[in-house]
């Protein structure tokens, strides 16, 4: 079995976030991954996915995987990332979590259009769903709706002063049962692994929680900022949640 180094950046925005730039349109996503040097991407919008499949429909032919995910923002502010196989139908977990945002129509005047486009950059609607706020999920909630759809749940940024699960909680629950922890560019991985790991609760009964760093890109340039190199056979989900788990000889490391 001859594995493979793919470099992967799991968490970038598109122009449906209401924070991520218009210029985020899927073929600057590819465009950009590319220019990285990238492998393996996910989009992953905050409370939302449905420009995702544009993504990877647009990546059609470059030799870049596109994994689909989302952003999930629980009750609690904190950010958590669902990670996806290809190919999933996201659409009855978006129902759920379309239902547990607040009731408030996403208006032009104070939320920045929420672009759905096709693959080639054509805008086919607006969401209109306030994805900018946070669901009524807990974060347990928010960890068994990502694995109840097949995915890996990561928390996102855990260094950032704001919207992580340690920012919010003060630190991160043992029985929380997430698959890594992110942080994010402001960090090295150093000193990411030297503030935040290993992450081996105490006395518990889970194993020290893998350590990421991913760009969390929401302008093109961001974009492949920080990355993991995955030594796996393929670029699936599957592939990477052995690598996250050390098992059949699959690792990640900081790329
Ligand atoms: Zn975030
Ligand atoms: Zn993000």
């Amino acid at each position: 079995m001859a594995l493979r180094r793919f470099r992967a950046d799991l968490h970038i925005h598109t122009c449906l976030s209401p924070c991520g730039e218009l210029s985020m349109y899927p073929r600057a996503v590819v465009e950009g991954a590319r220019a990285a040097g990238l492998d393996i991407i996910a989009v992953t919008d905050h409370n939302s996915a449905e420009n995702a499949a544009a993504v990877a429909e647009a990546a059609g032919g470059t030799g870049l995987a596109v994994l689909p995910g989302l952003e999930l923002a629980t009750e609690e502010e904190a950010h958590i990332l669902g990670l996806f196989e290809a190919g999933t139908d996201l659409g009855p977990l978006l129902a759920v979590v379309y239902a547990r945002l607040p009731d408030i129509p996403a208006k032009r005047s104070f939320v920045k259009d929420q672009v759905i486009v096709d693959a080639e950059d054509g805008v086919t609607g607006f969401n209109p769903h306030c994805l900018i706020g946070a669901t009524t999920m807990t974060v347990y909630e928010a960890v068994d709706l990502i694995h109840g759809h097949g995915g890996l749940a990561v928390a996102s940024h855990v260094d950032r002063g704001a919207f992580s699960v340690i920012s919010q909680l003060g630190f991160i629950p043992p029985d929380l049962r997430l698959d890594a922890v992110e942080v994010s560019p402001l960090l090295s991985y150093e000193a990411g692994r030297a503030a935040f790991g290993p992450l081996r609760p105490a006395g518990g009964p889970r194993a020290a929680l893998p350590l990421v760093r991913f760009s969390d890109a929401h302008r093109p340039e961001e974009i492949g900022r920080a990355a993991m190199d995955f030594f796996i056979d393929r670029p699936s989900l599957k592939e990477i949640r052995k690598a996250l788990a050390g098992r059949d000889g699959r690792e990640v490391r900081p790329s």
